[in-house]
């Protein structure tokens, strides 16, 4: 079975077992684990932040980052296709009693400054006003759109401007960062902070790093506890966190084989195709979506339904260039997207 329905489907590399292995550890809720401070270095140090928390996901660490940046009852400004907002169980109403208003970020998932000042709301005797905005990078429900520094920018401005934090949820800001060849922190220079995951393109078992400034990491710290999220010698997992790391340097490998699977799909008959420009495709049959992906496995091929009669491949470091090739002569021979 060739499985395109996620990056996050990798298994660890024997090195990554190894290192998880051999991990020095202590008890990280007394900030006493080598391994996890040495990660937190490493990933605040790359994504420019000053300090840094290991996180078991995510969607942890922006439940986190929505709590520590805003008061209850605030609002919150998000994408409307965004993670945070659809994904993530309305945790922003759960965790944070947030009030989320969501804006269209159109079709690459950019918010506009113009967006942000007029959904803004003040606070005054009616109105709870807005704590937050979250941004997305690479934006995943858009198909992986990889957004440019300056937009990045423009939209944390107008955020200080109104008075309000940004929180990016980059969970996958190095195929951002690839993509725009460019450095991840210069990704990261006007907002907040980040969080980014580690079990996606980088092909960790487990976890993802939350960075900012020291002071909103020492509050994280205790919202995780909070969350349930302290882990003990948590070293075992972060070992292979570092060594995930070091994938950051194939992950233009994963976008050349998304780029030859949207090329090799967009030849079969009745099956639109964006061009990606990370590691997603998002491809629309001209009729069931459902029926596609059936048809997919039975091919020995997996994707995911992506709403909208839309379907999901996303490549990684589990397939290479042989794969995608098999994997498109079997669709094709499959009957395509057709009948
Ligand atoms: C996967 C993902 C997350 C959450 O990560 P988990 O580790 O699965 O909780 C958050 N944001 C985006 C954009 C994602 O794609």
């Amino acid at each position: 079975m060739i499985d395109l329905r996620s990056d996050t489907v990798t298994k660890p590399s024997p090195e990554m077992r190894s290192a998880a292995a051999e991990a020095d550890v202590g008890d990280d809720v007394y900030a006493e684990d080598p391994t996890v401070n040495e990660l937190e270095a490493r990933v605040a140090g790359l994504l420019g932040m000053d300090a840094a928390l290991f996180v078991p996901s995510g969607t942890m660490g922006n439940q986190i980052a929505a709590r520590v940046h805003t008061e209850r009852g605030q609002e919150v400004i998000v994408e409307r296709e965004s993670h945070v907002y659809k994904w993530e169980l309305g945790g922003l109403a759960q965790h944070a009693s947030l009030q989320a208003r969501t804006v269209d970020g159109g079709e690459r998932g950019v918010v506009t400054p113009e967006a942000i000042r007029s959904a803004v709301v003040e606070a005054d005797d009616h109105r709870p006003g807005t704590g937050l905005v979250c941004l997305e990078n690479t934006h995943n429900s858009k198909g992986g759109r990889a957004i440019a520094a300056d937009a990045i920018d423009a939209a944390a401005r107008a955020a200080d401007e109104e008075g309000c934090a940004t929180h990016l949820d980059g969970a996958r800001l190095f195929n951002a960062a690839t993509a725009l060849d460019t450095e991840p922190a210069r990704l990261t220079e006007g907002v907040d902070s980040v969080t980014c995951c580690l079990s996606k393109g980088l092909g960790a078992p487990v976890g993802s790093v939350l960075a900012g400034d020291e002071a909103f990491i020492e509050a994280a710290r205790r919202v995780r506890k909070l969350f349930g999220g302290g882990m003990r010698q948590a070293g075992l997992v972060a070992a292979p966190g570092l060594v995930a790391l070091e994938n950051r340097e194939r992950l233009a490998t994963d976008h050349d084989n998304a780029a030859r699977l949207a090329e090799g799909l967009a030849e079969l008959e009745g099956l639109a195709v964006e061009p990606p420009e990370t590691n997603i495709v998002l491809c629309e049959p001209d009729r069931s979506a459902e029926a596609f992906l059936e048809r997919c496995e039975a091919a020995g091929v997996l994707g995911v339904p992506f709403g909208e009669g839309r379907v999901r491949f996303c490549t990684h470091l589990g397939v290479d260039r042989d794969d995608v090739e098999a994997a498109i002569d079997r669709i094709g021979s499959h009957g395509g997207a057709g009948g």
